[in-house]
């Protein structure tokens, strides 16, 4: 049970991921998080370094798809500015919006998919699920929704738990 916890790989933020090592590991597509993982929750535009990752990402042929487990206008402005998909409302970690995805991202296995996200109990849960890779990486911003601080708790203990059992991941890069 505690490994559908467990990220493949862990880092603090996106902009540091070489693309190189993407290309190594044979991602041909990521489902990206939005909150506090591409932008803080509480504001409407990436930072420049995280705009030009997902250029980098593209030029790559690497196919990005946002889902969110948010959505309305802000969602699809930053899907806009980015030019790639957004899939909102994606109540992660259920596996609904993560299928959605992947109609977008034309991969021939789920081995291929790496999902990156802030979160062990939506992004990491729900790419385990579907036999994804997932990164984990640490939240932007300490503000967080109400519901998101209460599953903070929970995911303390999974830290400890995963820790513990010497099989949560250092980071990467
Ligand atoms: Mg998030």
């Amino acid at each position: 049970m505690l490994h559908l916890f467990c990220p493949n790989y862990r880092c603090r933020r996106i902009s540091e991921i070489p693309v190189a090592w993407l290309k190594q590991e044979g991602i041909k597509a990521i489902i990206l998080d939005l909150d506090n993982t591409l932008l803080p929750w509480d504001e409407s535009i990436p930072s420049e370094e995280n705009v030009s990752w997902v250029q980098k990402v593209k030029e790559a042929e690497i196919r990005v798809v946002l889902l969110s487990n948010n959505g309305g206008g802000r969602l699809q402005d930053i899907s806009k500015e980015l030019g790639v998909a957004a899939i909102g409302w994606g109540i992660k970690p259920l596996s609904i919006g993560f299928k959605r995805a992947l109609r977008f991202l034309k991969v021939q296995s789920h081995g291929e998919v790496l999902v990156i996200g802030d979160q062990l109990l939506t992004d990491v849960l729900g790419a385990k699920k579907m036999d994804f890779k997932v990164l984990w990486v640490e939240s932007l911003c300490r503000k967080e929704f109400v519901f998101t601080r209460i599953t903070r708790k929970l995911e303390s203990i999974l830290i400890k738990q995963l820790t513990k059992k010497g099989i949560m991941p250092g980071g990467m890069f």
